[in-house]
């Protein structure tokens, strides 16, 4: 059977239809049903954090942060990403201004963003990648000197913890994704964790067109969603433990089989981090390898996947160009492995070999 990069969870069906009969005796389809409230009131216990708002995507959560926040000119961001953290800052007629990745977790270098900065900055908006926390404690020192609002694309951090706190309680905003693809899903659907109450409104109502029932406050968009992802939300949520602990016993049967002289990963050894197996990437020594093994893992029908490439300060249709070396380097060689909750291992065993054999 083929095997893919992914694969997304289902519960049983007779879990879902339970919840979404409700739908059918109250005929609440969307518009801030009582399935995405419940939903919310989980979220925010699961992740503990005080402000949260389930929303039709990732990019959308991402595209209202940035209006919320009233945002203009530069925005400083990282090179190495999925493509929404960087056209959602195009999409608002925002600038771009990519800053280099560290190589050990390949996010955003704290260390490079000052340097970065002009009198048009108005924001810092960073990916954890593959659910590794960013420098949250620099990166907050750097904002709060130079008056700038941070932002992260928390799309691959939802169960993962640092310091005791999700990883998506972090700067004024953080976004995530609940895609098919996610760790924990509602099919489409995301969500948008804020700092305070005020903000929240704010986001509430751009939300949902900018009004609220008969009062127009101002414009807005349509960033809802509906009952029934919120039900696989509500679904999805009280299997995200098992899901995650499952997606540790592949990750950690590859860290047993694959051959480290020849392949390399980002770290793990961040203090008081807890990962939440998003991801399994390695690093090639070069792309020519990369291909390599993605042509022979093809052959057996297995599919991984470029995560992240190309590097995004390479996107063939932005009209400057930042250099940033270790990111443009790091998108050639990074390829993400076969990871879900019911990857057996026998079927590790075998990717493993064939990617030690063609090293
Ligand atoms: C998946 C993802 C998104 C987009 O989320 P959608 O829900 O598909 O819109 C944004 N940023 C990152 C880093 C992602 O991985």
């Amino acid at each position: 059977m083929a095997i893919n990069v992914t694969k997304s969870f289902l519960p049983p069906i007779e879990e879902y239809q339970e919840i979404i009969k409700g739908i059918w005796e109250n005929t609440w389809l969307t518009n801030n049903g009582p399935l995405v409230r419940k939903l919310e009131g989980q979220l925010k216990e699961y992740l503990n954090v005080e402000n949260l708002l389930f929303v039709g995507n990732g990019t959308i959560a991402i595209q209202i942060a940035l209006k919320a926040l009233n945002l203009t000119g530069e925005i400083i961001t990282t090179p190495f990403s999925y493509c929404a953290t960087t056209t959602s800052i195009l999409w608002e007629n925002l600038q771009p201004v990519f800053v280099d990745i560290e190589p050990q977790t390949f996010n955003i270098n704290a260390d490079l963003i000052e340097a970065a900065i002009t009198e048009k900055t108005s924001a810092i908006m960073a990916t954890h990648v593959y659910g590794r926390p960013c420098d949250v404690e620099k990166i907050e020192e750097i904002a709060k000197k130079h008056n700038l609002k941070v932002i992260y694309d928390g799309a691959h951090g939802f169960g993962a913890t640092y310091k005791g706190k999700s990883v998506l309680s972090f700067g004024d905003i953080t976004t995530c994704s609940f895609h098919a693809t996610k760790v924990f899903h509602s099919i489409e659907g995301g969500c948008i964790v804020s700092n305070n109450i005020e903000l929240n409104k704010q986001l509430e109502l751009y939300r949902s067109f900018g009004h609220k029932n008969d009062d127009y406050y101002t414009m807005g968009i349509n960033g809802k969603n509906s009952e029934f992802h919120a039900a696989m939300g509500l679904c999805n949520l009280p299997k995200v433990t098992d899901i995650i602990n499952n997606r540790r016993v592949v990750s950690e049967k590859y860290d047993a089989l694959l051959n480290w002289e020849k392949l390399s990963r980002p770290t793990n050894d961040i203090e008081g981090f807890e990962y939440n197996y998003a991801y399994y990437p390695v690093i090639l020594e070069s792309e020519a390898k990369l291909l390599q093994v993605t042509e022979a893992l093809k052959k057996e029908d297995i599919t991984p996947r470029r995560y992240f490439y190309p590097s995004l300060n390479q996107l063939p249709y932005l009209d400057f160009y930042n250099p940033c070396p270790i990111s443009e380097n790091i998108a050639q060689r990074a390829l993400s492995l076969p990871l879900y909750y019911d990857l057996p291992l026998e079927d590790v065993e075998r990717i493993a070999s064939i990617i030690n054999e063609n090293l």
